[in-house]
């Protein structure tokens, strides 16, 4: 039996989203310890202790199925949202939201519009359905909403906005993003994906006119907008997102949703995360001062890198990056090598703690000196 003959074509032509690489993995190759990893953007501070107390409290209950509804957490979201419970969506992840959002409208038959340089979920989540996969390509690294614009057909039926975007940071601002949104056909979907949202939103990162879309949410009904408890929040491995969007986009997707798709574990982890404003605002903070403790090295090396308001940076290596990610790894530091986004001679690094960013820095300088 050969069961890739069996495969619908969509799933037998799937390249797996490549990870990044896990510090056990290293350890198991390389025999180090005291392994860096700042390769998928997670929380250098850990995780919000208020959010590990409530997981902690939530694991003596894990013999009962979690409240499938998450009415806690959603109750928690709309009033810290000021958006209706109905509008909102629970994910594994807010990449489990990005696939309902294509699931719920898109078939076969239809195009979805994205980016060059862009999530590299978008084509996955696209071509699971066997959808046409339509790239636009990037100006400044980031999207070229015109060109989205142009992109558009009668086939369309959803469009993939990642502000900021991942890899790149880049960030679309909101007169440019509304308007955008606003000249849309009715029955074209747009995904704004806002992972790093709270990042790019903070102060200190300096992007004025980034948007709050949320507020945008009751004025333009085919605008889905998801975030996560994944990055600033520090639960990751715990995988909570969700999508605020129009209640009957909500209830459609709630119809797809798996019925336990949010275990209780994360969504009282979620829940009690969402109240610790002191754990966002330091890892806010180390965010910012840590962005500026990158971009000033690589200015005084001479590396060009792409700005940023998320909560990592692609730089410039002026050589092809895969040998310098290896010797990386073999010091112990693991980055993300994005050739695969496109960007053969960059490196995406997560902003650590001053402390974890002197480190990759210094190895960085022994890996370019060798
Ligand atoms: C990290 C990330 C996500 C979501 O991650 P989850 O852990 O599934 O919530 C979504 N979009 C982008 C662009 C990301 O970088």
């Amino acid at each position: 039996m050969n069961f890739y003959e069996l495969a619908q074509p969509g799933v037998r032509g799937l390249t797996p989203y490549q990870p990044g690489k896990p510090i056990e993995e290293l350890e198991r190759e390389l025999g180090l310890s005291n392994i860096l990893k700042l390769a998928s953007n997670e929380n250098p501070l850990g995780p919000s202790p208020e959010g590990l107390a409530a997981a902690q409290a939530a694991l003596a209950g894990v013999e009962l199925y979690p409240d499938g509804s998450g009415f806690a957490l959603k109750a928690a979201l709309s009033a810290k949202l000021g958006v209706a419970a109905e509008q909102i969506t629970l994910g594994n992840g807010s990449s489990e939201v990005l696939e309902f959002a294509a699931r719920v409208f898109v078939a076969a038959e239809h195009e979805v519009v994205f980016s060059q340089h862009s999530f590299a979920l978008y084509p996955i989540f696209t071509q699971i359905i066997g959808a046409k996969a339509v790239v636009t390509p990037a100006a400044q690294w980031g999207h070229d909403l015109d060109a989205m614009r142009r992109a558009i057909t009668p086939r369309t039926r959803l469009i993939f906005i990642a502000n900021p975007n991942n890899p790149t940071g880049t960030w679309v601002g909101g007169a440019a993003l509304e308007s955008f949104i606003r000249d849309l056909p009715p029955q074209v979907m747009v995904v704004v994906d806002e992972a790093y949202f709270e990042y790019a939103s903070h102060a200190g990162m300096g992007a004025a006119d980034y948007p709050n879309t949320l507020a945008w949410v009751n004025r333009y009904p085919n605008l889905i907008v998801a975030r996560t408890f994944s990055k600033c929040y520090g639960l990751a491995g715990l995988r909570v997102g969700y999508a605020v969007s129009h209640p009957d986009v909500a209830d459609l997707m709630n119809r797809l949703r798996p019925p336990f798709n949010v275990g209780s574990v994360a969504l009282a982890a979620a829940t009690a995360a969402l109240g610790d404003e002191a754990h966002l605002q330091r890892t806010l903070s180390t965010n910012a001062d840590g962005m500026r403790q990158l971009t000033a090295a690589f200015n005084e090396r001479g590396l060009a890198y792409i700005p940023s308001v998320g909560n990592f940076i692609c730089v410039d290596v002026d050589q092809p990056a895969g040998p310098l990610y290896d010797a990386l790894l073999r010091k112990g530091v693991i980055v993300r090598p994005v050739a695969n986004y496109g960007l053969p001679n960059h490196l995406r690094v997560t902003v650590g703690t001053a402390e974890q960013n002197a480190v990759f820095l210094r190895v960085l300088d022994e890996v370019l000196a060798a």
